[in-house]
């Protein structure tokens, strides 16, 4: 007989579009780093939804909110005042020490956000003519799957067929400076940037750079935006990865861990005078804001401040990857990380040793064809991490 995964897959693919290549398993339930599927196997969960579930899954304490919220008010619309906004607000506000919030639902509505933001403000504070601002980006970025974004992106994979594209854009490489120092014109409002790049597998810019990047951002009046979707509250073994050159960046652009896995959260934390762009009418969301996201918010910035979370990520961080190397595999080529953000580089496709990771009953997912991305819950244990490495060097040493 079939079992019930294979059927659940069979329609699954049957009725959706496939724009996923997802791993073989369907996840029925889960409880903190371990989930399981319909037939009782249990698999440790090492991608934690790219870095959303870095409380765990079902954090007790954030399923709490979200069950009293639901007995209150749901839904109330920007229309009406909520009272769990503005603590949502003045959380998020003295976590990024930046005065103002702007709430959204996914990360690529929140990156949409920020480019509203910057481009606005670059008229109406920095006075560049009507509809020449331009935005400087990173090559390889990745920055979500919305016309925008995808204009941003330097990967054509993402952009065939969807044009045409959102002018505006300009590409320079990744982490380096003098190029940046040669895109920047009077017209230029942003740079916008992921401090560490996760979905071109966990590329650290060299030391030094996100600070210079800023100071140059500083001296020419351009606005520095950190796309911190992916690596902020406490992936990489800091609050957010700005903070390991101590660069508080103008712009945050934030989402995933903030809804703690349980619920689409986003937003994007600025200063008043680029906030104050938007007037009344200007720019929202149906559901930004709304009371279930700002109660589910509120624990997981809670649990992620009171569990220590960014210090758990950096020791526990520190104590994988040097287990990590005692790994012996002809094909590893490069393995670097911070905190628990990890990417183990290969000289070949990552997607078998995924497929034979999961048999092993650890969770992974490739990214960009050659890298393995390690990304436990922040909240795992010590062993837990022993375990994963002997799983983990079984399938790289056999
Ligand atoms: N920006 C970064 C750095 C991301 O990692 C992601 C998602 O992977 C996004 C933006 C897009 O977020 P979402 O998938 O919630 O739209």
């Amino acid at each position: 007989a079939q079992t019930q995964t294979a059927r659940v897959i069979e329609q699954t693919e049957r009725y959706g579009a496939q724009n996923y290549k997802p791993l073989p398993i369907v996840i029925h339930k889960a409880e903190r780093i371990w989930v399981e599927d319909p037939e009782g196997n249990r698999y440790m969960d090492m991608l934690s939804a790219y870095s959303a579930l870095n409380q765990g899954h079902r954090h007790p304490r954030i399923i709490e909110a979200l069950k009293e919220q639901a007995d209150l008010v749901t839904l109330t619309s920007r229309a009406f005042h909520s009272d769990k906004l503005g603590p949502f607000y003045e959380k998020l506000s003295h976590l990024t020490k930046k005065d103002k919030i702007l709430p959204m639902n996914t990360g690529a509505e929140a990156v949409e956000t920020a480019v509203k933001a910057v481009r606005r403000w670059a008229y109406d504070v920095k006075k560049v003519p009507d509809n020449q601002a331009e935005i400087i980006v990173s090559e390889g970025n990745f920055h979500g799957r919305t016309v925008a974004a995808i204009s941003m992106s330097s990967h054509a994979e993402y952009q065939r067929g969807f044009g045409p594209l959102t002018p505006g854009f300009k590409v320079v490489p990744y982490g380096d400076l003098e190029a940046l120092k040669a895109a920047i014109t009077p017209n230029t409002a942003a740079f916008i940037t992921e401090p560490i790049q996760g979905e071109a597998g966990i590329i650290i810019p060299e030391e030094g750079f996100l600070k210079a990047a800023y100071d140059l951002c500083k001296q020419n009046n351009v606005l520095f935006v950190a796309d911190e979707i992916q690596t902020g509250f406490g992936r990489t073994g800091k609050l957010f990865a700005s903070n390991w050159e101590n660069v508080t960046p103008d712009v945050y652009i934030l989402g995933k861990a903030l809804g703690g896995g349980v619920f689409p959260v986003s937003a994007v934390a600025a200063d008043h005078e680029i906030l104050d762009v938007f007037e009344p009418g200007s720019h929202g969301s149906t559901f930004g804001g709304n009371p279930l996201a700002a109660a589910v918010a509120i624990a997981s910035m809670d649990v992620v401040v009171e569990e220590k979370l960014a210090d758990r990520s950096l020791e526990l961080g520190n104590y994988f990857m040097n287990q990590l190397r005692t790994i012996r595999n002809p094909h590893i080529v490069d393995l670097r990380g911070r905190g628990l953000f990890i990417g183990l580089e290969l000289d070949g496709p990552a997607r078998p040793y995924c497929e034979k990771l999961m048999a092993e009953g650890l969770l992974c997912k490739e990214t960009h064809d050659n890298v393995i991305r390690f990304a436990p819950p922040l909240i795992i244990e010590k062993h837990e991490l022993d375990d994963a490495v002997g799983r983990i060097r079984k399938v790289l040493e056999a």
